[in-house]
């Protein structure tokens, strides 16, 4: 009895421990998305997403990270940029980061009271995204786990978001444009978190 993914999202609490796949999951996908647990800073793809925040000024988390590793000159670049809204993304060079590209996507503060508006913005951070990446010919993107650090958003309801959206993306036209995605792991609930949720979406051929 497999569920469907509305109501996955519907459900506060999940144990997806003891789901099988979710509707639509395909193994087709397998060999364009990867998990990876670590720094985001030193992977060497086209593009990282950054969890940044509506300033684009820098921030803690990930995002300290970044610039910390990028240098100077990103801060001067993002300082262009006029920041960003919550749900969206802006791209900028990387300097000295082994990437091409840096993607700051602002995920939302998570908030129990309206988790579906959480929802449809955190999602919109990774369509923003991706979208980025082809408009820029990019063909591996990495994604850090935004919101679920210092915005709170429960990382097993961040990866389905995460999941879902990028499995719909590959699926589409645009997404054939797409080599990799690649979603990074830090803490050890989301390396959890995507342990389970992902070989629902992408099951194991
Ligand atoms: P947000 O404010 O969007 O929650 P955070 O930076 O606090 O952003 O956290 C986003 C995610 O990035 C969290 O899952 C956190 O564990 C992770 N993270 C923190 N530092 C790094 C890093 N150097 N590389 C990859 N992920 C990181």
């Amino acid at each position: 009895d497999i569920p469907s993914l509305d109501l996955l999202y519907n459900r506060k609490t999940l144990d997806v421990s003891r789901l099988g796949p979710v509707d639509g999951a395909s193994s087709i996908h397998n060999d364009r998305v990867g998990l990876f647990r670590g720094d985001i800073t030193s992977l060497s793809v086209d593009a990282i997403v950054n969890a940044a925040n509506t300033s684009l000024l820098g921030g803690g988390g990930v995002d300290g990270a970044i610039h910390r590793r990028a240098g100077p000159q990103l801060l001067a670049e993002c300082r262009t940029l006029g920041g960003c809204e919550t749900g969206s993304s802006k791209i900028t060079n990387a300097y000295n980061l082994p990437c091409k590209k840096v993607i700051h996507a602002v995920g939302p503060i998570y908030s129990e009271l309206r988790p579906d508006r959480s929802e449809v913005s955190l999602r919109g951070c990774y369509q923003s995204s991706l979208r980025l990446a082809i408009e820029h010919d990019l063909k591996t993107i990495a994604f850090s786990g935004i919101s679920t650090g210092i915005y709170g958003y429960p990382s097993i309801d961040a990866a389905l978001v995460a999941c879902s959206t990028v499995k719909e993306f590959l699926d589409s036209k645009d997404g054939q444009r797409l080599d990799k995605v690649i979603f990074v792991t830090f803490e050890e609930k989301d390396v959890r978190a995507y342990n389970h949720v992902l070989p629902r979406f992408f099951p194991p051929a």
